[in-house]
């Protein structure tokens, strides 16, 4: 089997946040299995250790470290990407995927969800970006892909906040890719549409929904962790290298279609 060099990424080091589980935990297995030396990022300690065996045992040609910080936490992202870089080796790819979901009628919102919500799926990108960037930006290359997601462009009742973070980070998006841009960093996101992992687990199990995904969705089903990886891939590849500032939604056609 022969890869066009232009997808060729093995031998790069990437770093993806929120990889103990769900979609950070597939991009990393993806990235591993395309050759990276991949790192992967949470707050458990244990859970981590368990994916990392995980992914080791599955005869990956890339080799898989862990880093356990809080991307919500300024100083312990700053300590955590140094620690990463003297102990595994300069940063290519970061792959800013740490999130989390609350569902809740705006007016029961409370000010510490807004903040929490707000922390975990924004300042975080912005936090790990920056240290990230700042070593890439001096080398003169690098890939950031920050996961957006449907809710980027769209919103439904009771989840306004979310989208409001997911929105912000498209924006974001484009503002790395502008001050960064100049250096070699080219910065992308990409928009899942609705996913089965534990953040979902409650919407794939309401019947409901779950038969108004499958029916809003012209793929017409849910997607699974596994159709994100190419994406991540693709952006993270030479292929892309004057690709910059995009989202790339990945989301079975549903943000096309009324
Ligand atoms: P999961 O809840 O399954 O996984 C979230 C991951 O983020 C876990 O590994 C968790 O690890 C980590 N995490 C959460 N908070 C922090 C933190 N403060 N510091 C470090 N790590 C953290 O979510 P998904 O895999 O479903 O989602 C991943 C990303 O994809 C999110 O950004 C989400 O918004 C986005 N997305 C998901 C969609 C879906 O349908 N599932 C659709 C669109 C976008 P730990 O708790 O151990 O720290």
């Amino acid at each position: 089997m022969t890869t066009h060099p232009l997808f060729d990424i093995s031998g790069r080091t990437a770093l993806v946040t929120g990889s103990s589980r769900g979609i950070g935990l597939a991009l990393a297995r993806g990235l591993a299995q395309a050759g990276c030396t991949v790192v992967l990022n949470g707050r458990d300690g244990e859970r981590l250790t368990k994916a990392a065996a995980e992914l080791g045992a599955a005869e990956l040609s890339g080799n898989v470290h862990t880093a356990v910080f809080d991307v919500t936490d300024g100083a312990s992202v700053a300590a955590g990407i140094a620690d990463v870089e003297e102990r595994v080796g300069p940063l290519d790819i970061l792959v800013n995927n740490a999130g989390m979901q609350l569902r809740a009628p705006l007016l029961e919102f409370t000010d510490s969800d807004w903040h929490r919500i707000l922390d975990t799926n924004l300042t975080s990108a912005f936090l790990v970006g920056r240290e990230a960037a700042r070593r890439m930006t001096e080398r003169g290359h690098g890939k950031i892909v920050n996961i957006c997601s449907l809710q980027s462009e769209v919103v439904r009742p009771g989840i306004a906040p979310y989208a409001a973070t997911k929105g912000a980070l498209k924006m974001l998006t484009k503002g790395m890719c502008a001050d960064w841009g100049p250096y070699g960093v080219q910065v992308n996101g990409l928009g899942p549409g609705y996913i089965e992992t534990e953040l979902t687990q409650a919407l794939v199990q309401d019947e409901e929904f779950s038969a108004w995904v499958r029916r809003r969705t012209p793929a017409g089903r849910w997607g699974r962790t596994e159709d994100l990886v190419g994406g991540v891939l693709f952006l993270a590849s030479p292929a892309a290298d004057f690709i910059s500032g995009q989202v790339l939604y990945v989301d079975g056609g549903m943000t096309s279609v009324l």
